[in-house]
């Protein structure tokens, strides 16, 4: 156990770190385009938030939260998701009372108890952003228009936006009936869990992931059908936005989303290529998620994704590395006097921005160039004694196999030189 993580986690080390400093560089960059701030809240809260703020019909609530008391006998819960202590945070810090909409963005480690698989993991971490107070479909084409370019930057082209509304509290009770009707003639061939959501909230039952459920399901009438006026003008607008963007969608009725807070608009970017965790990306409107945390009625849409899923994606539609920082210069040393030279010399090309390495295993000249290799190292030289008493030195250019001599006190010039050349 010593030296083994816990099942559903991972360690972010090597090349995977690479790729998540530069993921999360332009996801921030993205933020910034938009108007998104960032807020960071605790990894804990109460449970209580979660069983209200996500759903006590959730899967997360059901079964997948990490729960536990503290040593005061709270009850305590990692969080699954990033949406319910954002919502914590604006009503206790009264970000209401600042101008509005207040735009807000995470990047946040989240738990689930869950069976691990490709894509699936128990700590795992989101990135999402939220817009508070706007009830315009104007805010939904802006979210929606945020994650798009996200994809968009980060070079991801094979996923397709899903879009569905859910209507609001009035459309929503309408349906209710309708497809309680429709699930009583079927409860004997759902699951438990689909009977138990029966009572408690039917819509719920859409989102079941077992197939004989779906077989049944596919019959179920849709919410689509039985939207009320206003939703179905706030639907429309918003589809004519998206089309007025440029943003390519299809509209489909299935989509349910797994949490309980959902009002009007829902989507999700799905991914054909990544295996059955195919949702990169999913999000909507929540208008009666603040009021049910605690606040005044405040009309909300965000969206999250998960940065493993991101990063799984990007690998796929970009086939290759995403990001290989690599050394800008090698500077090897043979014997002692040499390394006294050679020390002070990498850390002056370190204080001006130019990674430089050394040798520190008192390694053999051969020995010193397979390493440059190894690393990636743009540039590389050895200093012995003759480099000494001359006090200059012949740097390779390691791509072009090219050579040139170069004064000791030069070699930052030079570096530097090289850096805007080719901007290293
Ligand atoms: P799924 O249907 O895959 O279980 P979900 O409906 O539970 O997804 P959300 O609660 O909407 O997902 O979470 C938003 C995003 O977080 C997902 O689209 C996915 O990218 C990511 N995600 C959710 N659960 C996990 C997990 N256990 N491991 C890694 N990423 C996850
Ligand atoms: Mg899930």
């Amino acid at each position: 156990m010593l030296t083994r993580a816990p099942k559903g986690t991972y360690d972010i080390v090597g090349n995977l770190l690479n790729d998540w400093l530069y993921l999360e560089g332009k996801l921030r960059t993205l933020c910034d385009d938009f108007g998104f701030n960032e807020i960071r809240t605790p990894i804990f809260e109460h449970t209580e938030l979660f069983q209200r703020g996500v759903g006590e019909t959730t899967d997360i609530v059901q079964k997948e939260m990490y729960n536990f008391r503290d040593k005061a006998g709270r009850d305590i819960c990692l969080k699954p998701e990033g949406t319910a202590g954002v919502v914590r945070a604006y009503l206790e810090r009264k970000l209401y009372a600042e101008a509005q909409p207040s735009k807000l963005f995470y990047i946040s480690p989240a738990f689930r108890y869950e069976q691990p698989q490709s894509g699936r993991f128990r700590q795992f971490h989101q990135f999402g952003v939220e817009m508070f107070g706007s009830d315009s479909p104007v805010a939904d084409a802006e979210v929606i228009g945020i994650a798009a370019q996200m994809l968009e930057r980060l070079g991801i082209d094979n996923v397709k936006l899903n879009l569905n509304s859910l209507g609001g509290p009035e459309c929503r009770k309408n349906y209710n009936a309708i497809l309680k009707g429709f699930l009583e003639a079927n409860l004997s061939s759902l699951c438990p869990t689909c009977n138990e959501r029966y009572d408690k909230n039917p819509l719920r039952v859409l989102d079941c992931k077992n197939e004989d459920c779906q077989v049944v399901l596919k019959d179920a009438p849709l919410m689509l059908d039985n939207l009320g006026e206003q939703c179905t003008t706030h639907f429309n607008e918003l589809q004519t936005l998206l089309d007025a963007m440029g943003i390519d969608y299809v509209v489909n009725p299935r989509i349910v989303r797994g949490l309980d807070y959902y009002t009007k608009t829902v989507f999700e970017f799905i991914s054909e290529e990544i295996g059955a965790q195919g949702t990169v990306c999913g999000g909507g409107r929540y208008n009666s998620l603040i009021e049910e945390c605690g606040g005044a009625p405040t009309p909300a849409v965000g969206f999250g994704t998960g940065i493993e899923r991101l990063l799984m994606t990007m690998e796929v539609s970009n086939g290759k590395r995403i990001y290989e920082p690599s050394c800008d210069i090698y500077i090897g040393a043979l014997g002692a006097p040499a390394k006294v030279a050679v020390v002070p010399m990498v850390m002056k090309l370190r204080a001006s921005g130019i990674y430089a390495e050394m040798d520190v295993l008192d390694r053999s000249a051969k020995a010193q160039m397979k390493y440059a290799n190894k690393i990636g190292s743009k540039f590389s030289c050895i200093i012995g004694e003759n480099e000494l008493e001359n006090k200059e030195v012949t740097i390779k250019d390691m791509d072009k196999h090219e050579q040139e001599v170069v004064q000791f006190e030069k070699i930052l010039a030079y570096m530097l030189d090289k850096k805007s050349e080719e901007s290293l």
